[in-house]
């Protein structure tokens, strides 16, 4: 198995992650304002060009998450910077360079705001201007019914370079609130349903081409909330290894080929601690459940 990290676009901590012995590196742009973005000139330092960079994830905003999403006239301003430079990443082997972008609106939402056609529009222009990369939807959480439309919007346009991403921490929080509200399945509602991380694995069959492999806890006062989200996988914890084994069983009898990105928040990125803790965990796992 191979284990992909992600990385702020800084020689640094990417080594970093490379020396704890990650198999690639998806890029997380930050904030589009932020200096960071607007540094994206297209000119690719020489030492980025010999890195094993797989993924370029779009510039994302930790406070307003919802405002640089694919919906968004900033969010297509910085999907555009980030394809070209993610074009520019692709190395020798010519494998397809991977691109993660957010959807924040379920499709029954765009359609009341009458973006539902504009985003469909720009993300099949963006697949076929540049068929070298994979465009990646990925979910956020959501609380209605619209909670895979990642997988719906991106089978709609069925293009081969369109797919989606799972994000297994989002999914965690997706089953505990629908589980709350539904009463872990025991009560129906016309807005809500009850959907498990198994519901993820399923709707994203076949369309899927990348994973967030994260976990999910209080920490933050709320599940999945601030310190809570994104969290690694701990060997040691009983629970953490019974989710990550639901998790990992999912993907390997639905026969996932999307690489496994560990994508776990670290106290500090230059010792990324929680990425080789993750990935002790999962390789444990996998020596109980068989390789894969
Ligand atoms: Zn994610």
């Amino acid at each position: 198995m191979k284990y992909i990290a992600k990385s702020q676009w800084a020689l640094p901590n990417i080594l970093d992650k490379l020396e704890r012995g990650a198999d690639g590196i998806e890029i997380q742009l930050l904030n589009p304002d932020t200096e960071e973005c607007l540094k994206l000139d297209y000119k690719i330092p020489e030492e980025f060009k010999i890195l094993p960079i797989k993924c370029i994830h779009l510039p994302l905003n930790a406070q307003t998450d919802c405002n640089y999403d694919i919906e968004t006239p900033i969010g297509q301003r910085a999907f555009i910077k980030s394809i070209i430079l993610a074009e520019k990443l692709i190395d020798k082997t010519g494998s397809k360079m991977n691109i993660v972008c957010h959807m924040t609106q379920d499709i029954k939402t765009m359609n009341e705001l009458e973006i539902l056609d504009k985003t469909y529009e720009f993300i099949a222009t963006q697949a076929m201007l540049h068929p070298n990369c994979n465009i990646n939807i990925e979910n956020v959480t959501r609380r209605t019914m619209g909670i895979y439309d990642n997988a719906v919007f991106a089978r709609s346009l069925n293009l081969p370079n369109i797919g989606t991403v799972i994000d297994t921490c989002h999914s965690m929080i997706s089953e505990f609130i629908t589980g709350q509200i539904t009463e872990y399945g025991k009560t129906s509602n016309e807005y809500y349903k009850f959907v498990t991380i198994e519901d993820a694995f399923k709707e994203n069959k076949d369309i899927c081409r990348w994973i967030h492999l994260n976990n999910a806890n209080m920490d933050g006062g709320f599940y999945g909330k601030g310190k809570g989200h994104g969290v690694p996988f701990d060997i040691n914890n009983k629970e953490d290894i019974e989710k990550l084994t639901k998790i990992l069983k999912l993907y390997k009898t639905l026969d996932f080929k999307a690489p496994l990105c560990l994508e776990v928040r670290e106290d500090n990125y230059l010792h990324s601690e929680n990425f080789s803790k993750t990935r002790r965990a999962c390789e444990e796992v996998f020596k109980n459940i068989g390789e894969y």
